[in-house]
């Protein structure tokens, strides 16, 4: 029922003025929130840490990874206060670029990292076409090589969050973040049912990737569709987490986030917004977390990784 009603509104979505497709896509939302209230935002059975795992560095009690992805042109021109914005917080993060669809300018990347921040690859085009097929897959992961080359990234992100992967094993990277812990809200809505990164192993070069699945609700979801303006669900998740010694790795889309300086559309949110959440970060838990890139993180994961023989298994996963 759910599914004909989807694919009703999909066919009919350009006909349909903006705030109304946001209307139906809440009302759709709530339904689906209601049917899935056992396993998002938190699933119970995603908790359980990988076997051999001795936690992360210096006693934190949980991971931190920032990230960005960013759709358009209009979310590009924001990357710089966003940046700035998380500087001056002590926060640092990736920028996901889409590299064909508008111009991704090489002093923004720049100024990301030689600010410590990093930059990734977020497909090659936002169409959804990536996994259409593996001769379409194999030709994009050719551009997106040159990219990751070009652009010095290691970490690559799918648009809308589609993923395979065994196919992503094509790619140069370190780490892939196209998955998820639990998200209903997904076009492809297959979650890990892990709160932490795991190795995916295969027969390139490396061995393999790491994987990084997002484990709070995406900025949309959150904020947009659930107008959750006291940001219940990411404070819940992140006690959670917390608790459960995770991994808290958020996605925040530059292009929803209205800094101040124009009309506030229907696909944004005040910045203020994300300020409290990373206000309350710091605020709530001092000296509890390991705030790294996702990089970073990565590299720490593979490493852990061949340190124990490749005994640390996600039981999840594996
Ligand atoms: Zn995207």
């Amino acid at each position: 029922m759910l599914n004909n009603r989807n694919r009703f509104y999909y066919l009919l979505k350009p006909f349909i003025p903006r705030w109304l497709q946001i209307l139906i896509r809440r009302r759709l939302a709530q339904i689906k929130r209601a049917k899935y209230k056992d396993c998002w935002p938190i699933d119970k059975n995603s908790c359980k840490p990988p076997v051999g795992w001795t936690g992360w560095p210096d006693k934190k009690r949980f991971a931190l990874v920032l990230t960005h992805d960013v759709e358009t042109e209009n979310g590009h021109d924001k990357c710089k206060a966003l940046m700035k914005l998380e500087k001056n917080l002590g926060f640092k993060s990736s920028f996901n670029f889409v590299p064909t669809d508008y111009k991704v300018s090489p002093e923004l990347r720049l100024t990301l990292t030689s600010n410590g921040f990093e930059v990734g690859v977020h497909g090659l085009t936002h169409d959804g076409s990536l996994y259409k097929s593996r001769e379409i897959f194999l030709q994009q992961a050719r551009q997106i090589n040159q990219y990751l080359k070009e652009w010095k990234s290691v970490g690559f992100r799918s648009p809308s969050m589609y993923h395979n992967l065994d196919w992503l094993h094509d790619l140069n990277i370190e780490y892939d973040a196209s998955t998820f812990d639990t998200d209903p809200f997904e076009p492809q809505p297959d979650g890990m049912s892990t709160i932490f990164p795991f190795w995916i192993k295969g027969d390139s070069p490396s061995g393999g990737y790491v994987e990084l699945p997002y484990t709070l609700s995406q900025d949309f979801t959150a904020l947009i569709i659930f107008k959750d303006k006291g940001l219940k669900i990411w404070k819940e998740k992140l006690e959670w987490i917390a608790q459960n010694g995770g991994i808290a790795l958020l996605n925040v889309h530059p292009d929803y986030i209205n800094f101040g300086d124009a009309r506030q559309s229907l696909d944004e949110y005040p910045v203020s917004y994300y300020i409290d959440f990373l206000n309350y970060i710091k605020k709530q838990y001092k000296n509890q977390y390991w705030h790294v890139l996702p990089r970073e993180i990565a590299s720490f994961w593979r490493d852990k990784w061949s340190s124990t023989d490749g005994k640390m298994v996600n039981s999840s996963k594996i």
